[in-house]
């Protein structure tokens, strides 16, 4: 199976920190704002996965020009959604890529969307504006899955994401 991802969210969220963390299963801090598409392999249920994960600069995400979200959302399968717990203004932009996504894809099921919210920076809990209630609810209204996770301090919470979400694409494919 090959299966196109992109990481999506606003400015600063842990989007390239996740992928790299997918990738390298290292932290690294600081991550340049480049386009990159990286490729990466593994074994689920004796089957092997290849995902192409699309990582891009954060301000083509929030920029006004959505021809290229656009673009980016028509070549992916599936989608990560990612918001910082302790950036309110990052969790409430989620909202506006699911509509995008549903509104420029075409589900024949839209319960199982091939969507997974991920809040990320769950090690600053001390400075958690966003409450786990408030991720876990606005995924059940979208039918979309949800994991808080820590790409600094927990590999094995980024991988549970990114696993989540070959999971749910097995099952769905859209018509367009
Ligand atoms: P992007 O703009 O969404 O790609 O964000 P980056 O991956 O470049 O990360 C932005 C900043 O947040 C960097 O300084 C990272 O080191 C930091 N960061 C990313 N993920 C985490 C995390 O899980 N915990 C903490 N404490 N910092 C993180
Ligand atoms: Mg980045």
């Amino acid at each position: 199976m090959d299966v196109n991802i992109v990481v999506m969210g606003t400015e600063s969220v842990g989007k390239s920190a996740l992928t790299v963390r997918l990738l390298t299963r290292r932290f690294i801090g600081e991550y340049g704002d480049i386009e990159s598409i990286y490729s990466h392999s593994f074994m689920v249920d004796g089957r092997e996965v290849t995902l192409n994960i699309w990582d891009s600069p954060s301000s083509e995400d929030s920029s006004v020009e959505t021809s290229l979200l656009e673009k980016k959302v028509q070549w992916a399968d599936g989608y990560i959604l990612v918001y910082s717990i302790c950036d309110r203004a990052s969790f409430n932009s989620i909202s506006r890529f699911i509509q995008t996504i549903k509104s420029t894809k075409d589900y024949l099921n839209t319960d199982k969307v091939p969507i997974v919210i991920v809040g990320n920076k769950r090690d600053l809990h001390h400075r958690r504006t966003v409450l786990s209630e408030e991720g876990r609810l606005l995924a059940l209204n979208t039918n979309c899955h949800f994991y808080e996770v820590s790409a600094a301090e927990n590999y094995h919470s980024v991988l549970m994401a990114f696993h989540g979400l070959v999971d749910r694409m097995k099952d769905v494919k859209p018509t367009t």
